[in-house]
């Protein structure tokens, strides 16, 4: 995990800071996913991605069911650290530093506020599929991939389920689940995750052609005016469109 970092770093996009950071998560399957840090000029910082997001995120969307362990090229902040308590409750993931000892979680976050503060049994893994119905046709496939993002979605806070889909000049498609944290702020927007998607597979920003935001209509929160920002910010000629989806029990 440690020799794949500085090709997690590559694909690092930090225009504001300039400071690229790595990361690789091992999932319970055993796989490694390489993330990589995302800040998005003209946004505010609450917009950027960190590293460990990124490559939890991804193994998040191939469906681990665990987080056995993270390398990083920078110690994670403290921003992170509860992050990966979503997770990985309980503070068992290890965390490896290059040149350091490595440590589990619990060491770098003791007395954590998580899930069970909230009443839940357990995090964000493994993957609990919710089932959303669009109060419009599907139309196309963009939509599609939005709606069973949004359906892979983790917001146990507010249930207010969301999904991104974006398309890119070669028409391929990468999608992003909303990713909810028990402190709120970590949470990690469907946007961000689906943009984190493109960028792992060394694709580019300004690719992007299409863009798809499902959420749930009359939910507490809403994902699309910071999602319509972003991408302005990233791609001025791209619209967002927006689908409305209800659950089903
Ligand atoms: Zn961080």
């Amino acid at each position: 995990m440690l020799e794949l970092l500085p090709l997690a770093q590559t694909f690092a996009r930090a225009p504001i800071s300039g400071f690229s950071v790595g990361a690789v998560v091992r999932g319970a399957s055993g796989a490694l996913y390489l993330g990589a840090n995302l800040e998005i000029p003209g946004q505010p910082l609450y917009a950027t991605v960190h590293a460990e997001q990124a490559a939890a995120s991804i193994a998040y969307m191939h469906g681990e069911s665990g987080m056995e362990a993270v390398a990083t090229t920078a110690a994670p902040c403290g921003y992170c650290r509860q992050f990966l308590e979503e997770l990985a409750p309980g503070g068992e993931i290890r965390v490896l530093l290059a040149g350091r000892r490595l440590v589990r979680l619990q060491w770098l976050l003791p007395d954590a506020f998580g899930p069970r503060d909230l009443g839940r049994k357990q995090g964000a893994l493994p993957m609990n599929r919710v089932k959303i119905a669009l109060l419009t046709e599907v139309t196309d496939p963009v939509m599609a991939a939005a709606l069973s993002a949004a359906c892979a979605s983790y917001a146990p806070y507010t249930g207010a389920h969301s999904g991104v889909a974006i398309q890119v000049t070669d028409g391929s498609l990468y999608t992003g689940a909303y990713i909810e944290n028990a402190a709120f702020n970590p949470s990690l927007p469907p946007f961000q995750a689906a943009l984190i998607s493109l960028l792992s597979t060394g694709l580019h920003l300004e690719e992007i052609t299409d863009a798809v935001l499902v959420e749930m209509d009359g939910a507490v929160i809403s994902q699309k005016s910071a999602t319509e920002d972003a991408l302005f910010a990233l791609r001025p000629s791209v619209r967002l469109r927006t689908a409305l989806g209800r659950g089903i029990v």
